[in-house]
Parts: C-alpha cells; structure tokens; sequence
C-alpha cells in the first residue's frame, strides 16, 4: 500500500471548491456589504472552475499521452452520461424558468452554455479535453492566446467593444454562445496547466507556496477590483492573473503531506450537481413554513441553508454509491497499522549533502533509484532529489524508468541494465538513455531505426556488462554510429569496498583501463561525453575522481559511512504476548525452547514483508528503545521476539525491525546478507510513510 504524497490537499480543496461555487450562486455576504461579497463570489470563488479542470487535467491528461487519447473514452462518456442525468434532472427547473429554445438555441445551450446554469461545466470539460489531447505536452502553446481571446469577451469586454472591428468579431462569437468562459476559451487553459503540475513535482515547500500564494490572490483582488471599478466587465469569471493564482494554489496542495480522500472528490461532485435544486428547496421551503425573511432574505442564512441541505444530500448520495459499489463509505487510509516503513526524507537531504561534499569539483550525484529505491520508493525518493537539484537518476529496467517519467521526473534517466528490443520504443518515448552492454547490443540498439540516447559500458574486470576494456575500436565504432546518441562512458568497480591490499591494486587498475579508454578515445576525435564510475563505495573510498557524475545509491539510504543518516526505519506492532514456562517451545519446528519463565511477543512482520528468516535465532529488534531477541523461526507474516526482561509490553505496541538504533548493516550481517538486499527486498505490501 503506496501513499503518493500530494494529491491528499487536492481531494480536500474540492469539498471547499463546491462551498466557493454554492457561494458564487447564492451571494452570502449581499447584507452585510455588498463590496465584500463580489469580492468573494465575482473573485475570490472564480478559482474553483479552474481547480476542478486543472485535477482533471492532471489525473488524465498524462494518461492521453502515454496510452493514445483513446484512454480518454472511457472517462468522457462517463462525463456525458453524468451531463445527461444532469439535464433530466434539471428539466423541471429549465421549463419552469421559461419555454426550450429552438433547435440552434439548444444546441448551442448543449454544446457551450450548458442546459441549466451550473451544468456549462461539463461541455466546458468535454470540449477543453478534446482540445488539450491533441498534444497534451505542448497544449499551453495554444491554450494561453484562446484564454487571452476569452478574457476579452468576459472580464475586459469593455476593452473589446470600443475597438469596432473588435466588437464585430465578439458580437459574432456571442451568436454561438452567450459567454467565452467555455470549452473554447477557458477549460482547456486550466486543463492544460494540470496536465503540467501533474507531470513535474513542485520545487519549492509548502511555506514559498503559501506565501506566493498570498500574493498571487492579492494580484487577482486588485484586479477584479479595477476590472469592476472601470466597469469593464460583461462577465466577471476570467481574469488575467487567474492562472498564476489557481498554479499556486494547485502546488500548495500537492505539497501537504495529506492521506488520499478520494470519496470527497465524489461528494464534492454530487454536491456541485445538486445545490441548485436545494436553492430551490430552501425558497419553496421558506415560502411553506413563512420564514422567507429568515432563509431567503438575509443572504447568509440563505447561504448556510442551502450549503446544509445540498451537503446532507450529497452525503447520503455517496453513501447510497458507496454501498452499491460494495466500498466502505470513508476509506480513510490506514496508516502504520501492521507493518510499515518510515521514510525520512529529511536524512536523504543530509545524505545528498554529505556526498556532494566527496564530489570533485563541477562532478554532479546521479541518485540510484532501481528496484524502487531500495525499497524506499522510486517516485518519491526522485522527486526529493529533484527538488534538491539532482538532475540525473539511474534505474535498472526500461519500466523502472517509465514509472519515474509518468510521475513527473524531467531528469536524465540511464537504465542501468541490458535492455531488450521490445523495451526500445517505451525507452525512446519516455527519453531514457540505454546502457550499451556490447557489441551485440549495440547493433539491436543501432536498428531500432530512431536515435535511441545510449552510455557505453565498458567492462574494466567486473566482467559483467560493458565492452571489453581493450576493444577500443569497437567503443569508437558505437560513439560514431550516426543512429545513435552516444552521451557517456562508464563502468563499474566490483571491489571497490574491499580493504584489501589486492582490492585496491584491482580497483586502480580498473580506474586506470578506464581513464585510458576515454583518452584514447579524445585522440581519435571522440567526445566520450559523460564520464562515471563510482557506485557507493567508490565515491566513499575513492573520492575526487575527474568524472561527470557519482552513481551512489546505498549511500544515499544511509548506509555504508558512519556520517550518513539511514533513511529507512522499518516497523511493526505485537500482534500478542505470550508467556512460556521452562520447557515449553514455540513457533514452526518447534524452534524455540523456553530455559526459564519466558515472555514471548508476536510481531506483526515475516519474511514476506522482508524480515529475513535466517534472522530467527539470530536478530534483534527493538522495543520501548531496548533490544529483543529474534527468537524461533521467521514465518510468512510473524515473527517472534523475547521480551522477557522489557516490561509491559503489550498487543499494539511498536517495534523497529530496522532503522537508527538497528542499522542495515548489523541486520543484514545476522542475516547472512549485504543491505542491498535487505532493502531492496522489503515486501510490497509493507505501506511506505513519507516524513
Ligand atoms: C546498483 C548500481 C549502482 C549503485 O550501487 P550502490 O552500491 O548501491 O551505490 C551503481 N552503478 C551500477 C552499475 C549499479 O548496478
């Protein structure tokens, strides 16, 4: 169970988005100043179209990209049939309120304006996502001048009508529709700008945001108010400055670290369907009982009244869809529960610090994220290192790299291992570079017919992947194959931890081969491009070599040097206490025999969570910040501890299976393993929580 940072605000802000809507209706502060309340319901509130189109532009628009816009279908007649309910429920109110328009009218009210006043949304949403999925990536490029043409049809209409030809123009667009803020003009801008928040992560924390935030609103109030002090405005629901307003807000969200509520996005739906019909309700309501001076005339009962009922209704409606669809009504995402992990992105920032400071001068980290971070998390171990300046990652496999495209990750991605010819059109769309592991290889990789962006590797002794170090000729053969980008050189040290005399003769020697090739290289008129060698231990032992990048990823978990933080805390909680006499034995093979009155706690994690089971017997864990022994066998999804001299422990309680106090490198010694594999090992059903 994955908890994705970010999209916990957004679910939030939709509930409030529906409230600025409902407000945006009903005027709640007209008697208290009217100033006030067009500041509220003609400004203010004019960011909560844009926020609903701007989370739908993030949530689909990627998708058009990656798998055709035909992915969009499915989604889009969903959204009709939602439109279609919506104007057979609205029907009453439309033919109370005046006779059906003609044909044209109606098609133009179905098309553009909507067939009820709130309903303009869905056409707007349609049309807008039909025009941003021509090409979801470069939308913005045409997206910003038809908003700019709908601004001047809305907000500075004043602006447009004194210019005559202007005005010609105009007056023929509002024969198609009664407004610009539409399909045409104002969806596909704020779904554009979802599609981009949604692609790349915010840079900046929650603090800048909020600041910028306030500014960026403060901007949109001088506006709407100068907008309205020179009368310029035939409709006030665009502005200039609303885009930048709505892309801060959007990223002030993403930054909170909120738990997902997917079910107030389905609220926030129902409710923005429905408060219409429970304006309605409280007026005939009003008008039944005689207390129309109470709910209908002061504008801010009227308002709560009408937010009461139009939430009451829309909650039982989510609980009447909840229970059809067999889902609990609020599936609050448990967390820490059973078995989790804790990561501290804090301690990645100390860890990106500390080896920046083993770098040589102008030498840059490319962080290490295959196998998904070592258990940590690919995505959002990336985006914390994108958001501290690391603009190259390395992974083991095309999909690995294509996960880390899809969440928005813009650096330079190498896919560490041998791919494969049906990998290439995933790796050539998704702009990863390839390994190029030999000769072989390289001609698979050079018939794919379009420039694939490649590393040559070069075998120095690993004798793993890489051209051999002494073929040179076939290294210049690859830089000069014109099919091909051939950006970097590399290769990889295999005993770059040994302490050993002969360890450090290998290593240098490998270095030397390297260094020699890429030499050789530049003599023949080669640029070798960007040069690596160091994985963890070669950065920490052998620092300072001329090279373009480091590829450490142990150390940036906090593994492998004394002044590294371990980000990863591993946990889980005493599933039960069990007291044993002399004699009595516990656990599969009856593995464990009491000598003495022993107080045994069950946990909560087995080997499927990544609790090795060679550790029975031989590890430890931690509880109330004291050692317990690992005692019997590891199962599947439990394991046993001797709490016997800890007191009061009970059902519940935590435990640390790993993490400061417990370090990877002591476990995994127990265990008869090396960290990597311990972390990289850790189930996946163990939730991941990000501090
Ligand atoms: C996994 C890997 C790394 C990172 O290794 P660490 O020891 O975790 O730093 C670097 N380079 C290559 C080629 C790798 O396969």
């Amino acid at each position: 169970m994955r908890r994705e940072g970010g999209s916990g605000g957004l679910d939030r802000f939709r509930v409030l988005a529906a409230l600025l809507v409902a407000a945006n209706h009903t005027s709640p502060l007209l008697d208290l100043s009217p100033l006030a309340d067009h500041i509220l319901t003609q400004i203010l509130a004019r960011l909560a179209v844009p926020f609903f189109l701007a989370v739908s532009g993030c949530f689909l628009l990627p998708r058009a990209e990656e798998q055709g816009r035909r992915s969009l279908l499915p989604f889009c007649r969903r959204v009709l049939l939602l439109y279609a309910g919506a104007t057979l429920l609205y029907l009453p109110l439309r033919l109370y309120s005046g006779a059906l328009p003609g044909p044209l009218g109606l098609l133009r009210d179905v098309v553009f304006d909507g067939t009820f006043y709130h309903l303009w949304y869905f056409p707007a949403l349609l049309l807008g996502l039909a025009l941003t999925a021509l090409a979801p990536r470069r939308a913005l490029w045409y997206c910003v001048p038809l908003y700019l043409l709908g601004l001047l049809g809305d907000s500075y209409f004043g602006l447009t009508a004194a210019l005559p030809p202007l005005r010609a123009f105009y007056d023929l667009l509002f024969r198609c529709f009664d407004q610009t803020r539409n399909g045409l003009f104002l969806s596909p801008l704020f779904l554009a700008l979802g599609e981009r928040l949604g692609r790349t992560p915010p840079r900046r924390g929650s603090r800048f945001y909020a600041a910028a935030l306030a500014g960026a609103l403060a901007l949109l109030l001088g506006e709407g108010l100068l907008v309205s002090f020179f009368g310029l405005a035939r409709y006030s629901t665009m502005y200039l400055s609303l885009p930048l307003a709505l892309w801060l807000l959007f990223r002030l969200l993403q930054t909170l670290d909120l738990p997902r509520r997917p079910e107030l996005g389905t609220f926030a739906l129902v409710f923005y369907l429905i408060h219409p019909w429970a304006i309605v309700a409280v007026r005939g309501g009003a008008r039944l009982t005689g207390t129309t001076a109470f709910f209908v005339e002061q504008s801010l009962t009227h308002f709560l009244a009408v937010v009461l009922l139009s939430g009451l209704l829309s909650a039982l409606a989510c609980r009447a869809l909840s229970r059809r669809s067999g889902q609990p009504a609020a599936p609050a995402a448990p967390s820490r529960v059973r078995c989790w992990v804790e990561v501290d992105g804090a301690a990645l920032q100390h860890n990106l610090a500390v080896l920046r400071r083993r770098l040589p001068e102008g030498g840059k980290l490319m962080a290490v994220v295959k196998a998904d971070a070592y258990g940590h998390g690919a995505l959002p171990v990336a985006r914390l290192c994108a958001a501290e300046g690391i603009d190259a990652f390395a992974v083991a496999t095309v999909a690995e790299g294509a996960v880390l495209r899809r969440g928005g990750i813009t650096g330079d991605i190498l896919v560490l291992g041998r791919s494969f010819p049906p990998e290439f059109p995933d790796a050539f769309r998704h702009d990863l570079i390839l390994t190029a592991a030999d000769a072989l290889h390289a001609r698979e990789l050079a018939a794919f017919g379009r420039p694939l962006r490649v590393h040559a590797a070069v075998d120095t002794g690993m004798a793993r992947l890489g051209f051999p170090a002494g073929d040179l000729e076939g290294l210049a053969a690859l830089f000069r194959d014109p099919r091909l980008r051939v950006e970097g050189l590399f290769t990889h040290l295999c005993a770059a931890d040994g302490p050993s005399e002969a360890d450090t003769a290998f290593t240098r020697a490998q270095l030397q081969a390297f260094f020699t090739r890429a030499r050789e290289l530049r003599a023949l008129g080669i640029d070798p491009g960007a040069l690596h060698v160091q994985a963890s231990a070669g950065l920490l032992r052998y620092p300072g070599l001329p090279c373009t990048y480091a590829r450490p990823g142990l150390a940036l978990y906090g593994v492998g040097d004394g002044a590294l933080r371990p980000v990863l805390t591993l946990k889980c909680r005493v599933a039960a206490v069990r007291d044993l006499s002399p004699g009595e034995t516990a656990g599969y093979g009856r593995a464990f025999r009491a000598e003495r009155p022993t107080r045994l706690a069950v946990l909560t994690a087995g080997y499927a969570d990544g609790l090795p089971r060679s550790l029975g017997g031989r590890g430890r864990v931690l509880l109330h910040g004291q050692s317990a022994p690992l005692v019997g066998r590891v199962c599947m999804d439990q394991a046993l501890a001797d709490v016997t001299g800890i007191p009061d422990v009970c059902p519940g309680d935590e435990a640390t299976l790993l993490g400061p106090g417990l370090p990877a490198e002591e476990v995994a010694r127990a265990a008869g393993t090396i960290p990597n594999e311990l972390l990289s090992r850790l189930g996946s059903r163990v939730e991941r929580v990000y501090l």
